[in-house]
């Protein structure tokens, strides 16, 4: 990032914060960033670059002390899934998964004895988790999921199956929602902490088009026991359960999809004034600089209503949806867009494998599914700016 960029994202960041940015980016340059390509090619989980993250703390920012995380204010964290995701994609992945999504759902929502019991692993990244969500017949209307969970001695059986589910095979601990209870639509739909080792789990490959590294799975459950001190919320809470992580799942997903609108602009900035045409850098051709001002205004417009919702969070403020949905439709976009015009801007060279952009445009359009595709977020906004939906 060059200076005025830097310092306009930079602008009204503590000096701690910009701390936080300079030395997770450090970090992810010298030891993310030259491997990761090597783990695409290879289709290879990157284990030994998750693992990187625990001596510095960032695989647990939000994760309180007392539970052995190394728990920072939310704009921080947001900076540190924003730098880690413009080098890769599945690291920061297992970064929102872990704090956005389960750790801050059990911390919420957990008993004393679950947040004693997959707090401190989670923290130390002694396990890493999965959220089991989305089945075959759909992931936006999770009102309508087929899995069950009925009702035996002392806990539950669950059956059915989830798909896309990213780091199931090296997880240690599954959130699963199932239904108690089909007939109740969402007011069925349970939380469920699930070991992945239980009798009745099966995990088989998801085969995607990207992302071949983060080893996308689907998980069976064929009458999965699960006892009642492993349900998360109430029995039937489980839509609370995910509303309450929702702000915050959107939050870091948005914060990674800045890192890769940033990543784009370096990539194609570099380009633009090393490669000529025309006796001439094509970075002083206006049709090229104009793909260079869109993809800063996009960047920056996300950047500020992302960093925006960190400030809220920090503020108190509890439900932020509209905000939340905002953050997570502009910036998942400005991912791609700009993902498009990098590559644009490579010219043929976009597409071979010798430049890391043409893999970034796959890898942008997926985080605009994870979290509410940009749909269902268009919907949320609209809705809430019609007055058709509380906050
Ligand atoms: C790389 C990757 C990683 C993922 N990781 C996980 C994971 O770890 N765990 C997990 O549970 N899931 C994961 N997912 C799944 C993701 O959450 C779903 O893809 C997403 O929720 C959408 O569900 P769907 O793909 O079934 O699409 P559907 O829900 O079938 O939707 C299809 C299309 O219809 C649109 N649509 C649906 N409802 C409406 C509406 N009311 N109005 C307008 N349009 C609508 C959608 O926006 C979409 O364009 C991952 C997906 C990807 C691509």
């Amino acid at each position: 990032m060059n200076e005025a960029l830097q310092r306009i994202a930079d602008f009204d960041l503590s000096e701690e914060q910009r701390l936080v940015r300079r030395s997770v980016r450090e970090f992810a340059e010298k030891e993310i960033a030259p491997f990761v390509e090597e783990y695409e090619r290879e289709a290879r989980y990157p284990t030994e670059l998750i693992e990187k993250l625990v001596p510095l703390g960032f695989i647990a920012p939000m994760i309180p002390e007392e539970f052995g995380g190394s728990f920072v204010d939310v704009v921080s964290y947001g900076i540190i899934c924003e730098e880690i995701a413009r080098v890769d994609w599945v690291v920061a992945s297992v970064i929102s998964v872990t704090n956005s999504l389960v750790g801050g759902s059990i911390l919420r929502h957990g008993s004393e004895a679950q947040k004693q019991r997959w707090l401190p692993p989670l923290a130390r990244g002694e396990i890493l988790s999965s959220a089991c969500l989305t089945e075959p017949s759909g992931g936006t209307d999770l009102g309508n999921m087929r899995s069950t969970a009925s009702r035996e001695a002392g806990g539950w059986r669950i059956r059915g199956t989830k798909v896309f589910i990213s780091h199931a095979a090296h997880a240690g601990l599954f959130f699963v929602v199932a239904s108690v209870d089909l007939s109740k639509k969402h007011k069925g739909v349970t939380a469920f902490l699930v070991d992945p080792a239980s009798e009745g789990i099966s995990i088989g490959d998801f085969p995607m088009r990207t992302l071949k590294r983060d080893k996308l799975a689907e998980v069976h459950f064929d009458g999965v026991f699960v006892p009642d001190e492993n349900v998360l919320g109430e029995v039937g809470g489980g839509f609370p359960v995910l509303g309450s992580a929702l702000d915050m799942g959107r939050y870091s997903v948005a914060s990674r999809c800045v890192g890769q609108s940033q990543r784009c602009i370096d990539l194609a900035l570099g380009y633009a004034m090393e490669r000529e045409a025309f006796g001439q850098k094509i970075g002083e051709f206006q049709m090229i600089q104009q793909k260079v001002a869109d993809m800063v205004c996009r960047t920056e417009g996300a950047r500020g209503v992302v960093y925006r919702l960190g400030r809220m969070k920090d503020a108190g403020v509890e439900r932020a949806s509209m905000e939340a949905s905002l953050a997570k439709l502009m910036a998942s976009e400005a991912a791609t867009y700009n993902a498009l015009d990098a590559i644009q801007i490579h010219g043929g060279y976009g597409l071979s494998e010798e430049y890391e952009v043409g893999r970034l445009l796959l890898e942008a359009k997926a985080l605009e599914f994870g979290e509410g595709t940009s749909e269902l977020h268009r919907k949320l906004i609209a809705e809430h700016a019609l007055g058709l939906r509380g906050r």
